[in-house]
């Protein structure tokens, strides 16, 4: 079966193996239909770039539940990016590990070594910050 990169409408990136005419799977970080990319990158493909390990899957569910065949993909692409970042170390990302990617970090995940963010105003109601005595 084929791999194809998938993307929602707010810029989610997923892959899904599967037949060419079965229904697209929902965005996995936020459950919008998601449309297929052009096909970017191929397993052994020389002219492709291996996608970061912030675009890898990252839950279980995103792995398929484990597929076989797909985890098998996966560990090809994180293999072609390890040799690519170590041939290019100016392509290395941030390795640190995440300690958090959901709810308010969803958007920016909280990394080892990040100081927290301040909390959002009035998200815990009147206890908070400051005094007011
Ligand atoms: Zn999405």
């Amino acid at each position: 079966m084929p791999i194809y990169e998938l993307a929602c409408d707010a810029g989610h990136r997923s892959e899904t193996l599967q037949a060419s005419t079965d229904p697209l799977p929902a965005c996995p970080a936020c459950g919008a239909a998601t449309r297929k990319l052009p096909s970017g990158f191929g397993v052994g493909g020389t002219a492709s770039v291996p996608p970061p390990a912030e675009r890898m899957p990252q839950t279980w569910k995103g792995t398929h539940r484990g597929d076989r065949d797909y985890v098998t993909h996966l560990r090809r692409v994180a293999d072609a990016r390890r040799d690519l970042e170590a041939r290019n170390p100016e392509l290395a990302g941030d390795h640190r590990p995440v300690l958090a990617h959901e709810g308010r970090f969803e958007g920016s995940p909280l990394r080892a070594g990040d100081p927290a963010p301040p909390r959002p105003a009035g998200a815990d109601g009147a206890a908070g910050e400051g005094s007011a005595t």
